[in-house]
């Protein structure tokens, strides 16, 4: 994809691969074994400008974009995509909320610290009973004279239970339906907010998730986003942006599992020879190539639009959906290609095929994007 790439992004996807590979692979294994999270990676990825993309330098920012941002992401999940995560809770959602419906004060106040993980960030828009249906919501902020009274509950939020920061959807006013949506920042700290971790969870064992409940939490006016009222405007731009780097994690998951795949082939023989010399293994490796390199076109070119300043919600979900499918299919049939060793976690391949699975749910599932891309071209609202 070299056609497309600046010396400086080239620069910058080198960096993200070395960091990956040296500072993050060496631990990996033990603590997907043992459901470890590293603060101190987060920070290292925050001090090389990772998450620095997308502001202006006024706020510590660099401006490098989306797509600078996109082939670190794909880097990084390649080796973890528990680590790619970090690049959505620091930068891709409540970034381009501030910069985009904040108050300069909003913007000055958190995003410096976003961008050096001085604070670990979340958005919560999912509750126990409202998925891909947002405006279903049950939490409430009740608006008081100095502020909001926030009550609820979000299930599966990533960063959860070491947030300190988050963008948080409530109902300010619930006859409105999603037009009574609200979006707030909040301190994940603050009095009334509990955190915990969901343990059950299938893979991406190095990235927090869990349950948030806010009871009687006390937010300062300041802490709305926007008018009453925006929060589900708010949240469907923001998704814009989270599923693109989810698009990107993926991307990075199919390459390594076609990477693995082709080691393995050459390695492994069985009737007196390579693996690789069969047809069905060429086959397999042949179509984990091409839909690799397809779901990256879509990738990249969402994230070059966006880089232009084009809301391309539609590219963006073409992008998500189809780089999350080709993942699952890259891990599926590297698990294939390994035999038993496959259905081993002494190899990579079954941790992939386990995460790549939540790039088909998160950012809205497979079914929400095949929706959003049907209504586009078929012209309905
Ligand atoms: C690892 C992980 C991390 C997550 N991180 C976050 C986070 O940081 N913040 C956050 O807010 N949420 C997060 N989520 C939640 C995630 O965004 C939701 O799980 C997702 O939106 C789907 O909602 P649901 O699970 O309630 O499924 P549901 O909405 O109940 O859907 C169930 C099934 O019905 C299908 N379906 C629903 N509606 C339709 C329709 N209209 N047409 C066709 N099919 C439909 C879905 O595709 C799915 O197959 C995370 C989830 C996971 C697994």
């Amino acid at each position: 994809m070299d056609f497309l790439l600046s010396e400086e992004q080239k620069a910058m996807q080198e960096m993200a691969k070395n960091f990956a590979e040296k500072k993050i692979a060496p631990t990996m294994e033990e603590d997907e074994k043992e459901h470890r999270f590293r603060r101190e990676i987060v920070k290292e990825m925050a001090n090389l400008g990772f998450f620095s993309c997308l502001a202006p330098e006024k706020y510590g920012g660099t401006e490098t974009g989306y797509l600078t941002a996109t082939v670190m992401t794909e880097e990084i999940a390649r080796i973890s995509p528990s680590y790619g995560l970090p690049f959505n809770l620091q930068m891709n959602s409540i970034q381009p909320v501030l910069l985009n419906f904040g108050t300069e004060e909003q913007r000055e106040r958190w995003i410096p610290k976003l961008i050096n993980a001085d604070l670990l960030g979340c958005f919560a828009i999912t509750e126990p009973n409202s998925g891909s249906d947002v405006a279903s919501m049950k939490s409430v902020a009740e608006e008081k004279e100095d502020g909001f009274i926030l009550n609820g509950t979000k299930m599966w939020i990533s960063g959860v239970p070491v947030a300190e920061l988050g963008i948080v959807y409530a109902y300010t006013d619930r006859s409105l339906k999603h037009r009574g949506i609200s979006a707030f920042i909040v301190d994940m700290k603050a009095p009334g907010v509990t955190q915990k971790a969901i343990e059950t969870k299938m893979g991406l064992f190095c990235a927090p998730t869990g349950e948030i409940v806010f009871d009687n939490v006390k937010l300062p006016k300041d802490s709305l986003v926007g008018q009453k009222g925006d929060g589900f405007k708010i949240c469907m731009f923001m998704l814009d942006s989270t599923r693109l780097s989810c698009a990107a994690r993926a991307v990075g998951v199919a390459r390594a599992c076609k990477e693995h795949s082709i080691r393995y082939a050459n390695e492994r023989e069985q009737f007196g020879q390579p693996i690789a010399n069969f047809q069905m293994i060429q086959e397999q490796i042949a179509e984990m190539y091409v839909e690799e390199e397809a779901a990256r076109l879509l990738v990249y070119r969402a994230a070059w639009n966006r880089d232009r300043g084009q809301r391309n919600t539609l590219e963006i979900s073409c992008a998500k959906y189809f780089a999350a499918e080709v993942a699952v299919r890259a891990a599926n049939t590297a698990v294939k290609i390994f035999g038993s060793y496959g259905f081993s976690s002494e190899y990579p391949v079954e941790r992939f095929y386990r995460d790549a699975k939540s790039y088909q749910i998160v950012e809205g599932t497979s079914n929400i994007q095949k929706m959003i891309i049907a209504r586009n071209v078929l012209g309905l609202k």
